[in-house]
């Protein structure tokens, strides 16, 4: 068995402070490593546990043991992300993400967050908006909102992001209203799912490189779900994205704008070359720690060890042999 310095090479643990309050998230931790393919990332949510955290371990090693996959087109569309912010905040945060059409919106309902939408389209009258629910409502709490936005803003939207997490109260959904919907923890919280009746409830698939498992589960998984796929991201630092971008720039067919511009909500990113936001896209390199920028965020003695315990904990639960053996067999 080897040692896991030697499998989690020069492993770095950074604490970034966000920008904003991002599904409760104001420091953002992630240990950094590399390998023979170069650098890579593990950051589940602190809150996650081992086994939902597997997944992401699993695509961290893939990148830094693997080549990434061939590339198709060297840049890819992003869109904005506004998390739930004051509405004087709105165009501060929107100009962080220049040239983008789409902005995605994460809303709790119509009321307190209506005026979100109406700022961001203030912003600019061209957005397409996408509005993330993550599952929170019930079928007959989706209908009188989304009722209610489709009422005020007409035909903006290019998507719902998980209106309701039961796929019953999605499939009547789909039946009911005019928008697209997408799906994200449908998928994310249920990867062994057999996904052969997607198109009943939804009509994108949200696909993350972390918590997919990497690139070979995520484009297994976009194969069986068999909708149309959207690149996110899961609040990665520039490392996690630049995977996430080479899953998005590799995708033969890519209809939609990503959520991969994600590290604009943090106060800095802790990478170079850094992601660049050009006309609403960004170029699909690798990148590596930025020492100087990494010193400035390094997290605490305590935070690093406790890093390490979760991963020796994932490791030792049979993920390490597992991993070990499909390596160097
Ligand atoms: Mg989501």
């Amino acid at each position: 068995m080897w040692h896991l310095d030697e499998i989690f090479t020069d492993l770095t643990v950074v604490a970034i402070p966000t920008r904003t309050n991002f599904r409760g998230v104001k420091v953002r931790e992630a240990a950094l490593f590399r390998g023979p393919a170069g650098w890579s990332e593990f950051a589940p949510f602190v809150e996650y546990n081992e086994s939902e955290s597997e997944p992401w371990l699993e695509a961290a090693l893939e990148s830094a043991y693997k080549p990434w996959p061939e590339l198709k087109r060297k840049t890819v569309g992003i869109n904005a992300t506004l998390p739930k912010v004051e509405i004087n905040r709105v165009s501060e945060i929107l100009q962080r993400f220049p040239g983008a059409k789409v902005v995605k919106i994460k809303v709790d309902d119509f009321e307190n967050d209506s005026d979100l939408v109406e700022a961001a389209l203030d912003f600019n009258p061209e957005f397409k908006i996408r509005l993330d629910v993550n599952g929170g409502w019930d079928l007959k709490t989706a209908l009188l909102n989304l009722y209610n936005y489709n009422l005020r803003f007409g035909n903006v939207f290019e998507y719902i992001e998980q209106p309701c997490l039961e796929i019953a109260d999605l499939t009547a959904l789909k039946k009911e209203i005019p928008m697209k919907i997408a799906i994200d923890e449908s998928i994310r919280k249920a990867l062994a799912s057999d996904f052969s009746s997607a198109k009943d409830f939804a009509d994108v698939a949200i696909i993350k490189w972390a918590p997919s498992g990497g690139f070979t589960r995520a484009n297994n998984l976009i194969a069986r779900i068999g909708l149309p796929a959207v690149i996110s991201s899961a609040l990665d630092t520039g490392i996690g994205i630049s995977h996430g971008l080479a899953l998005a720039a590799s995708q033969s067919e890519l209809n939609f704008d990503c959520g991969l511009a994600t590290t604009s909500l943090f106060e800095s990113d802790v990478v170079k070359p850094v992601h660049e936001i050009t006309a609403g896209t960004i170029k699909a390199n690798r990148t590596e720690p930025d020492e100087e920028i990494v010193n400035k965020y390094l997290a605490s003695p305590a935070r690093r060890i406790w890093w390490q315990q979760r991963i020796e904990r994932i490791w030792e639960s049979g993920f390490g042999e597992r991993w070990q053996h499909e390596q160097f067999n």
